[in-house]
């Protein structure tokens, strides 16, 4: 089975719109061990997304396209599918229904070129919606190749990425497999990393990684995700569920052992709520002193739900006049681990709370104190321990300042960890 991706959308050739919709598919397809060996884009002219749609199914047994399904003039994807069926687009009434009704339930009344969304071509499917407007369509097509006649599919979702990702999962993975003439469900695992780069962590992988290749299933990539970290994520294949989570598991466990505390969570974790939950178990308060972070570590923390069980608050302490006010800090130099040891103790005791983190740095682009843009001083002070650090991260100013978040976080939770605290 073979279904390639058509991404529509004159947005998408300017550059204006990233196309994250066709390498999503693409990895999805492949985890689905479906090949996709074409990726188009086309802009929102009916003439060319009808050529490029024939002429990659004269190739693909299946086509996904994705965008152009909404209801404006330049939404026309539903034109293109019916004139290469050769059919008509029908109004589909439970489809106006439901537009209708939606509408309404917000108090507004439809505009009517919405019901342009329950056109459906003659003899199409339709995946149902059931978070935006616009319903998917599955549409069988017969085109001559080398003068057979043979059948096709076509997909077509929203581009709206949520819209288009719970479809093909939903209805499109399963048709596919049907189609092939085989059952299969997918299942991923994602571990959470950090502190380690993706080729370290490639490097100390790779006895798994090879074998995972020469299987073909499960299947591992890595993703760096700013302040999410950097994740490995374990797909696998089975003809259900637990079939596919037995796939999964033993390479989830050699994986867990080699990297050992670089592992920081699993699929919906974050460093937040890792830490957060950490320090619930302890029983005891969090406490912030933020200098390059302006408070972005705080932001993180309360972003997490449940988060004031543990988190006081943080003190932003941006000028080194409040860094000596609020906080006491008497050393000079204030990017340096001592004053964000100061920072921390500062923060401990006018916040009244059990753990403190302090970062100081210099986000950039200019030195401070003679120090370069990336430097971060940490200091984190515990019941019973604490710890201070020096480190280089990224010289751009977000990126620096999105790293401090991560990586002050993770040295309190390997501390605590190694500490066994
Ligand atoms: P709608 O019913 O919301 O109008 P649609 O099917 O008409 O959906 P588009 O109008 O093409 O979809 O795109 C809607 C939005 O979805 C775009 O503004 C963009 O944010 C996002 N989007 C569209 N195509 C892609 C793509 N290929 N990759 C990522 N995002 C996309
Ligand atoms: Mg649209």
């Amino acid at each position: 089975m073979r279904c390639d991706v058509l991404a529509v959308g004159t947005e998408l050739l300017l550059g204006q719109i990233v196309d994250t919709n066709s390498a999503w598919l693409g990895e999805q397809l492949a985890a689905h061990g479906i090949d996709s060996l074409a990726q188009t884009k086309v802009g929102d002219n009916v003439g060319r997304i009808i050529s490029h749609l024939r002429s990659m199914l004269e190739h693909a047994d299946a086509v996904i396209m994705c965008g152009g399904l909404g209801p404006t003039h330049d939404d026309l994807t539903r034109e293109a599918i019916a004139a290469v069926m050769g059919v008509e687009l029908e109004l589909d009434e439970g489809i106006g229904a439901v537009i209708r009704e939606m509408f309404e339930s917000r108090g507004r009344s439809m505009p009517e070129n919405n019901l342009r969304q329950a056109m459906v071509p003659a003899g199409a499917t339709i995946i149902p919606q059931t978070r935006g407007t616009a319903p998917g369509l599955i549409c069988p097509v017969t085109v001559s190749v080398d003068g057979r006649q043979v059948e096709r599919v076509v997909y077509a979702v929203p581009g709206v990425p949520h819209e288009m990702r719970d479809m093909f999962e939903r209805a499109i993975a399963p048709d596919l497999h049907a189609r092939a003439g085989e059952q299969a469900v997918i299942v991923s695992r994602v571990l959470r990393t950090w502190g380690e780069s993706e080729s370290g962590l490639d490097e100390r992988l790779r006895p798994v990684i090879e074998e995972l290749d020469a299987r073909g299933n499960p299947t591992l990539a890595f993703l760096a995700s700013g302040w999410e970290g950097l994740k490995v994520r374990l797909t696998a294949r089975g003809v259900d569920a637990a079939a596919a989570r037995a796939e999964l598991a033993p390479f989830e466990e050699r994986i867990r052992a080699e990297l050992g505390a670089t592992v920081f969570g699993f699929d919906e974790d974050t460093m937040e709520s890792v830490v957060l939950g950490m320090l619930a178990q302890r029983g005891w308060t969090l406490g912030c002193a933020e200098s390059v972070t302006g408070g972005l570590i705080g932001a993180r923390l309360t972003g997490v739900p449940g988060a004031s069980k543990v988190f006081a608050g943080s003190i932003v302490s941006y000028a080194t006049e409040v860094k000596r006010s609020v906080l006491g800090v008497g050393y000079d130099l204030v990017v340096t681990e001592e004053a964000a040891v100061e920072m921390a103790e500062g923060a401990r005791s006018v916040l009244g709370v059990d753990v403190a983190i302090a970062v100081t740095g210099v986000a950039g682009p200019d030195t401070q104190e003679g120090r370069p843009a990336g430097t971060l001083c940490v200091a984190a002070i515990w019941p019973g321990g604490s710890l201070s650090r020096t480190l280089r991260l990224p010289g751009q100013r977000e990126p620096m300042r999105q790293m401090s978040v991560i990586s002050s976080l993770d040295l309190l939770r390997r501390a605590l960890l190694a500490a066994e605290v």
